[in-house]
């Protein structure tokens, strides 16, 4: 072996144990009042199931807990979180028992009543130097969204509540509104105009991911059919997200990614959810990565268990072992914790640069 391949595998395995999360996703509901066409999240959200969600006492009492003292940043989602009439008092709890966060981001359908006032809500309740980022899903223009959404103004609700959060954004310094698209069969076409729209309205460009079908997490096997692209649809897409200047070329990496996913290859980008992230269900369940929320990947459940005894356990090794090895992972396109897994270890994303730059400087040779 190699002196530079053991320093390499040296620093993943550095990397690759446990630690006291930076970053946790809780998906506060499965409930949603969408029925997209690449989703059946609330599928998971029958009324048994909604009657389990986590109640403001248990939030309380489970995040009060040092376990959870290094968390910088935190995603909340769903399902459509402002279905949760207490969303402003599960952040406020969330926050105070985080001493290190900086940044939440909430991602929202644009399709609640009442949104920017939750928002509103929020933002009277936590700290200024606290970021609170609203994302809300924007796939297409007009009728390209709503044919996603499966309503016919989706689009227009959604653009009436950028506007009202950007008049909030006025008041609150940390307040950041913007949109995120997922790319799809059918908005392939519309993805220069999305990032078009994002600068009339004067917001960040948005942020952009691919589809996963999952029997977990998305339950969306059975749009499959309608979900796959076709070979020119996919080139489209991997052309848009090559030349798009957001955060470096990172997206460039990231369709290098799927490319090669797509050609039957493995995944090149590295993961560290179950080491460095977590994943907490409507439930109390913890898994390693949002989506592998099946059975055998349940660490424990915070109703029960105190969550060091969950994360650092045998039982979660195992798993972590398992998850990391799998087959699903090797060809797991989610871009999600992209941009901090490559903080977390460089080397892929090096030798993509490394790569491009020598193939460059030979096509001018
Ligand atoms: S994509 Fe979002 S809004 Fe649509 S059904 Fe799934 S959770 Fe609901
Ligand atoms: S590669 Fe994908 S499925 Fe595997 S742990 Fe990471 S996000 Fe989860």
């Amino acid at each position: 072996m190699s002196i530079s391949k053991v320093c390499i595998d040296t620093l993943l395995n550095l990397r690759k144990t446990p630690h006291k999360p930076r970053h946790f996703t809780y998906i506060t509901t499965y409930r949603c009042n969408s029925r997209c066409r690449m989703c059946g999240i609330w599928k998971g959200s029958e009324p048994q199931a909604f009657k389990r969600e986590l109640k403001l006492e248990d939030i309380k009492k489970i995040f009060n807990n040092p376990f959870f003292s290094d968390i910088s940043f935190i995603s909340l989602g769903g399902g459509e979180p402002f279905l949760r009439e207490d969303i402003d008092e599960i952040v406020e709890v969330i926050t105070k028992s985080c001493p290190e966060l900086n940044s939440i981001t909430i991602p929202t359908n644009g399709l609640t009543p009442r949104t920017s006032m939750k928002v509103q809500r929020i933002l009277e309740k936590i700290e200024s130097g606290i970021n609170l980022s609203i994302g809300v899903s924007i796939d297409g223009i007009g009728e390209t969204h709503n044919y996603g959404r499966g309503k016919e103004d989706a689009f227009e609700r959604g653009i009436k509540l950028i506007g009202e959060l950007k008049e909030l954004e006025h008041t609150y310094g940390n307040l950041k509104v913007g949109f995120g698209s997922m790319i799809l069969p059918w908005n392939v076409d519309s993805l220069p105009d999305l990032v078009k729209l994002s600068s009339e309205m004067n917001l960040p460009k948005p942020q952009f991911w691919m589809p996963l079908i999952l029997d977990s997490f998305f339950k969306n096997e059975e749009q499959e059919p309608e979900l796959k692209f076709s070979d020119e649809q996919f080139r489209k897409a991997m052309g848009f997200l090559k030349g798009y200047d957001y955060r470096k070329d990172f997206y460039a990496f990231y369709a290098e990614n799927m490319s090669r996913i797509r050609s039957g290859k493995t995944r090149i980008i590295p993961c560290f959810w179950g080491y460095h992230f977590l994943f907490i269900d409507p439930y109390g369940d913890v898994y390693p990565c949002s989506y592998a929320c099946k059975e055998e990947y349940l660490l424990g459940n915070l109703l029960t268990d105190d969550p060091s005894d969950i994360w650092f356990s045998q039982k979660a090794e195992n798993i972590r072992k398992t998850i990391g090895k799998s087959r699903a992972c090797s060809l797991c396109q989610v871009n999600c914790k992209f941009f901090e897994n490559i903080t977390i270890n460089i080397l892929p994303y090096a030798r993509y640069k490394l790569y491009n730059s020598r193939h460059q400087l030979r096509g001018k040779a």
